[in-house]
């Protein structure tokens, strides 16, 4: 062993008695000021790795892992989760090129999103699953509860205030999130032609949403509304936010119908040529169309990319029932699992519930309507009890919803 003299850093090699203190480890020892320089160095390179990751924090999959990963959860939809996989993709490579100083001239524009689609056919379930996957923040805000400002209802900032609070504050992570706009269609303005008096409830909400679609530095009040007229605003800068804005556009098939005739009888007829797909007309939509239904096109162009979604149809509810990663049908399972009891659903108990979701005009949301009032009596009684078997048949299903239930269900159609 060393004498006590001859002690010195192994580090810097200086000796005890130059040091303020040495620290002794099993076959070496370090000085104070070895220890301050290491941790520096420390700080230093945590530092680094931490601006790396937040400046490249998003590893954004190609559009076809993307729309892969959309095919896990949603079920059809072909064209909308293609068109949104390229459009989320670049809109977060565009991130990445104003990442990049001294670049070229060449600015990627927003890729903004209008989803046209009846309700229930998964215009939410695809913005928040794009969402997850990216983990970025996510916030849904309904147009109809929006005003212009100085009106009652909410001013358009607070679709903001939502994404921030979805970001847990973090403004960092909120001006690179992703915002759900419902209902879009319900801000349509009344008539095709711009009136002289101010629409209050529609072209108002319209022209206010201008801004933030585009990009701006937008002053939001972080607890929202105007209950607390004292809050400091935060300042966010909508450029980087990603918006996607959904709505049914009920009657829109039938502008479309209308221009499709018009340009039949016209010079450019060729959709005519190769006949037009009656049962699912909402995929020759076009930017006009959702003019001539009330959107200003200001609003039109800053949502540049319009994708359709189809109805769905028997086999399509079918399969959302059991098939995607987490199929309502998946979840019930789990539900009983965790109480011990093996759940198993006939394949015709399965057609029937979508056979009555069809019939109710109750789309996929309908879905978990009927299985709640089929399943909710033995959620209720098998807990604790004897039984570990549950087996639904059709007869079962019938019976459960016959149960008074179904004119409610009905009601809700
Ligand atoms: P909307 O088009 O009105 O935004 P949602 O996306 O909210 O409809 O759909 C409601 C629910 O219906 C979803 O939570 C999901 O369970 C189910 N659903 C709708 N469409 C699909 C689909 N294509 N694939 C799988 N589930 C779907």
């Amino acid at each position: 062993m060393a004498k006590k003299e001859d002690l010195e850093c192994s580090f810097c090699k200086r000796k005890k008695e130059e040091t303020n203190l040495l620290i002794a480890g099993v076959d070496a020892h370090i000085c104070d000021r070895c220890i301050e320089q290491a941790h520096g160095i420390v700080l230093e390179e945590l530092q680094e790795s931490l601006s790396v990751s937040s400046g490249s924090d998003l590893t954004v999959k190609k559009p076809n892992e993307i729309k892969e990963f959309l095919d896990q959860y949603i079920i059809g939809q072909d064209f909308a989760k293609k068109v949104m996989s390229v459009a989320v993709y670049n809109h977060y490579k565009r991130l990445g090129q104003t990442n990049l100083k001294g670049t070229d001239d060449v600015e990627i524009e927003k890729s903004n999103i209008i989803l046209v689609g009846e309700t229930g056919t998964g215009k939410t379930l695809i913005a928040r699953t794009i969402a997850r996957m990216l983990d970025v923040p996510f916030a849904i805000v309904d147009a109809t509860v929006l005003t212009e400002a100085g009106y009652v209802g909410e001013d358009v900032e607070t679709i903001l205030t939502r994404l921030l609070q979805a970001a847990d504050y973090n403004l960092e992570k909120a001006e690179r999130g992703i915002v759900f706009i419902d209902e879009i269609d319900k801000i349509a303005r009344k008539s095709d032609n711009p009136s002289i008096t101010r629409d209050v409830s529609g072209e108002g909400v319209q022209q206010a949403l201008l801004k933030l679609l585009e990009g701006a530095k937008v002053n939001v009040p972080p607890k929202g509304g105007r209950k607390h007229p004292d809050q400091k605003f935060v300042e966010v800068n909508t450029k980087d936010i990603l918006f996607i804005a959904g709505g049914a556009f009920s009657g829109i098939d039938k502008l479309i119908g209308k221009r499709l005739n018009m340009q039949a009888v016209g010079y450019s007829a060729s959709i005519s040529d190769d006949k037009v797909d009656q049962e699912n007309i909402l995929q020759y939509v076009i930017p006009s169309d959702l003019k001539s239904f009330g959107l200003i096109p200001e609003i039109i162009g800053r949502l540049p990319v319009l994708a359709y979604l189809k109805p769905l149809d028997h086999a399509a509810l079918r399969s959302i029932l059991t098939e995607p990663k987490n199929a309502l049908i998946k979840q019930y399972k789990k539900l009983f699992e965790i109480d011990g009891i093996d759940l198993t659903i006939d394949e015709k108990a399965l057609d029937y519930i979508v056979d009555k979701a069809v019939e109710y005009k109750l789309g996929a949301r309908g879905l978990r309507s009927l299985c709640e009032e089929i399943l909710t009596d033995a959620m209720f009684e098998l807990p604790g009890a004897e039984e570990t078997k549950l087996r639904v048949t059709k007869k079962y299903a019938e019976e459960k919803l016959s149960k008074s239930t179904i004119k409610k269900l009905k009601a809700v159609s």
